[in-house]
């Protein structure tokens, strides 16, 4: 994930955790359920891997924490979700030298389809 930090907010643990209960834990792109804090990855005898929930800007604005700007994603729904972004982006500065992205993610567009 592109993590920048200092623009989420002090509380943005809170935030994102009442986002993911609200969500009931499940990826509100694909309604995979999700592993919750403290759940194994490799718990035995549970079925299949359990994917981790994070917490997607809409907007891409780590600043704008309001409930409509926020969707609850797994793993790989917000990869694809963050890509097409960035794919977006890239048409959009094209000429530019916006290469920081490349960099930051190198092989992102490889991300097997799920
Ligand atoms: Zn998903
Ligand atoms: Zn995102």
């Amino acid at each position: 994930m592109p993590m920048e930090k200092d623009r989420y907010p002090a509380d943005w643990k809170r935030i994102a955790l009442a986002a993911k209960e609200a969500a009931g834990w499940k990826c509100q792109q694909c309604g995979k359920q999700c592993r919750r804090p403290g759940e194994r990855l490799d718990t035995p005898g549970k079925a299949g891997h359990q994917f981790t929930l994070t917490v997607h800007h809409k907007d891409h604005q780590p600043e704008n924490c309001s409930v409509e700007n926020l969707i609850a994603l797994c793993a790989p729904c917000h990869l694809k979700a963050d890509a097409r972004w960035h794919a977006e982006r890239r048409r959009k500065k094209r000429g530019g030298q916006e290469h920081e992205t490349e960099l930051h993610h190198p092989g992102r567009e490889q991300q097997p389809g799920v």
